[in-house]
């Protein structure tokens, strides 16, 4: 039986005691112009004529500009579109601004708002005054009738020299407001910590902690999954070298979109990371995120082979969830195994989430990886990966991810143990 003590309270206030010093992101933000149709906004009025100005003023190469009167379709086109800026209009027939400002809320967007509106200036204000108790980022409010200047003052504000999403993005990667938080990895036969995922973390002014889901875009161009992702690198193989400095010799694992990887310098930027922070290349994991659109498994594998050669290792991301799973191991020079969440949830209730499982872990010894078992949140389920004799196992019943001075804690402490 498994017996698990958590003596450690994850108190987010330690994150400004982390001591970390500060650096700025390894890949530097393009600081050109950005390319044609490249600020995307989307407008919603119930008037045509409203739409219609709106989209020639911002008729200039810069911008690409989606128009509608319909809710329902601009609740679709938030996801698909990913505008950098929101225009809505307060006075609409069905749904008004404010249903428009709930979405907004509810989704977490991240870009900029511009509210517009034929009423007095009174409720312009508390209208902003609600977006931004909401968290939204209020970039003006427009009278109506207003001027195209009007319109782009806001929008181009310093011809270009924008506030948007990604702008925003990476100004927190390097003030370190983005950074990744660790979750613990067990091994199955000893209870001890021995290593960590590194996943991505953003305190946000007005937001509170957010997950990665309300930030990283896999539509962004790969540029700028890129600087995101060599940033986590570089905090993950510090804390890494911090960690190996007071005596814990810890696998760290970083997560990788599949374009991060096929861009030309990601051997050369992993490695120089690993030696910079002078720590053995087999600490590090990429872990390769499962992305159903890449197939390029050939140009894949010649990046990974180098810093397989290196002796860094190689994680397939849960395993199993895409059709190409097994494709994947067959090309990639991989080295571990993630179990998706997915079949780990009601592993002690379902024979069939037992089954697979237990496959996984075959398959993977068999091919000499090693696996892990992702989001584990049962003792029971603890109890059944070890007796089918997975490796390691990470979940919520051990930790969620962290920030560096709480593992730390949690490795000195090594509360989990294991009664067998
Ligand atoms: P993932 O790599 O599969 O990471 C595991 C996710 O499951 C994390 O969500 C983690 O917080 C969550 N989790 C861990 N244990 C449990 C559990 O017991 N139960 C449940 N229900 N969930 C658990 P998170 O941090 O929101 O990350 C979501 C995804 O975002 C990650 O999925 C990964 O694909 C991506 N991601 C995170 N950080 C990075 C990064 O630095 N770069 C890239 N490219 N992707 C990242
Ligand atoms: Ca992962
Ligand atoms: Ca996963």
């Amino acid at each position: 039986m498994v017996k698990l003590v958590q003596p450690v309270s994850f108190d987010e206030s330690e994150i400004a005691r982390a001591g970390l010093a500060r650096i700025e992101p390894v890949a530097k933000p393009h600081r050109d112009r950005p390319a044609e149709g490249l600020i995307k906004v989307l407008a919603i009025d119930d008037d045509g004529d409203i739409l219609e100005s709106l989209a020639d003023a911002l008729s200039a190469s810069l911008y690409t500009v989606k128009t509608t009167n319909s809710f329902e379709h601009f609740r679709g086109q938030l996801g698909d579109f990913d505008p950098d800026f929101i225009v809505t209009d307060l006075a609409m027939p069905t749904h008004d601004g404010m249903d428009v400002l709930h979405v907004l809320r509810d989704q977490a967007y991240t870009g900029e708002v511009i509210v517009m509106s034929g009423k007095d200036g009174h409720i312009l204000d508390s209208v902003r005054r609600v977006a931004t108790s909401y968290g939204l980022n209020v970039a003006g409010v427009l009278r109506k009738p207003f001027t195209p200047e009007q319109l782009l003052a806001i929008v181009g504000r310093n011809g270009g020299e924008r506030s948007t999403e990604d702008s925003r993005v990476l100004r927190a990667l390097s003030d370190r407001k983005i950074r990744p938080y660790f979750q613990p990895k067990i091994d199955l036969k000893t209870g001890r910590i021995v290593g960590a995922e590194a996943l991505s973390r953003w305190h946000h002014p007005n937001r509170g902690l957010l997950n990665p889901q309300a930030y990283l875009k896999s539509k962004r161009p790969a540029s700028k999954n890129a600087i995101h992702d060599f940033t986590i690198l570089e905090r993950a193989t510090e804390f890494c070298a911090k960690l190996q400095s007071i005596g814990q010799d810890m696998k760290i694992a970083v997560n990788f979109a599949a374009d991060v990887v096929l861009s030309d310098d990601f051997p050369e930027v992993v490695a120089d990371a690993q030696r910079r922070h002078g720590i053995p290349p087999e600490r590090l994991i990429i872990e390769l995120t499962e992305d159903e659109t890449t197939e390029k498994f050939e140009e894949l594998a010649e990046r990974l082979v180098k810093l397989r050669l290196l002796g860094v290792e190689l994680a397939i991301d849960d395993f199993g969830t895409g059709h190409s799973s097994l494709s994947r191991l067959q090309h990639l020079p991989v080295s571990e195994l993630k179990i998706d969440r997915s079949f780990v949830s009601g592993l002690d209730e379902s024979s069939t989430n037992l089954a697979i499982v237990r496959s996984i872990v075959d398959l993977a010894h068999s091919l000499h990886c090693s696996v892990v078992a992702e989001g584990v949140e049962t003792i029971e389920a603890i109890d059944a990966l070890r007796q089918i004799g997975c490796d390691m196992a990470q979940g919520f019943v051990f930790s969620p991810a962290v920030n560096d001075s709480t593992f730390i804690a949690l490795v000195r402490d090594s509360p989990f143990v294991f009664q067998s």
